[in-house]
């Protein structure tokens, strides 16, 4: 994933913002053959603490968009939830959570993404099977 060197690329679908919303949707549509190009003003997520795990039903989204995988490798897996009070456990659940660094997230959804130059106003990413062509490409046929 780059930034794009002029405004001459086409897209069927821009995504504005490039955070965990932005990018996952980028990486589900981009994995469906959709030429999608994701805008951001940052080139890639900053340190911030936006999060700091992955629930249950998050975590079933991600593995059905086929995304969880990516994640893994910069997360910690618990299976198992313990409330207490008092000094005593009254109950155990088992879960399946992951323990992950927002930015981490978002830079390995981001990182999927084919390279394609940069906008004037800031970084625009691109997630689609081939370069886009210029319109100077274009106008050759
Ligand atoms: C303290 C805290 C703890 C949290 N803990 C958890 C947790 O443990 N688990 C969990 O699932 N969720 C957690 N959340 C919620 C989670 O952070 C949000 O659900 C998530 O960040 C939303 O993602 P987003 O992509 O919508 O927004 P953001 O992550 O805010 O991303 C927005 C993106 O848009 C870009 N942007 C902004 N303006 C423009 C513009 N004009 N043009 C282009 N791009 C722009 C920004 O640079 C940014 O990259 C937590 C939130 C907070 C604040």
């Amino acid at each position: 994933m780059e930034s794009v060197s002029s405004f001459n690329v086409s897209a069927e679908i821009i995504i504005v913002g490039a955070g965990l919303a932005g990018s996952t949707l980028a990486a589900v549509l981009g994995q469906q053959g959709r030429r999608v190009i994701l805008v951001d003003p940052r080139p890639s997520c900053p340190q911030v603490f936006k999060a700091e795990k992955l629930d249950v039903d998050q975590v079933q989204l991600l593995r059905k968009f086929g995304l969880l995988e990516r994640l893994v490798p910069y997360s910690g897996r618990w299976n198992e939830v313990r409330l207490g009070y008092d000094g005593r456990i009254f109950k155990t659940l088992r879960v399946e959570q992951y323990g992950i660094n927002y930015a981490d997230m978002v830079n390995a959804l981001r990182a999927k993404m084919p390279p394609v130059g940069r906008l004037p106003t800031g970084a625009c990413r691109t997630h689609r099977q081939q370069r886009p062509r210029t319109a100077r490409q274009a106008q050759r046929g």
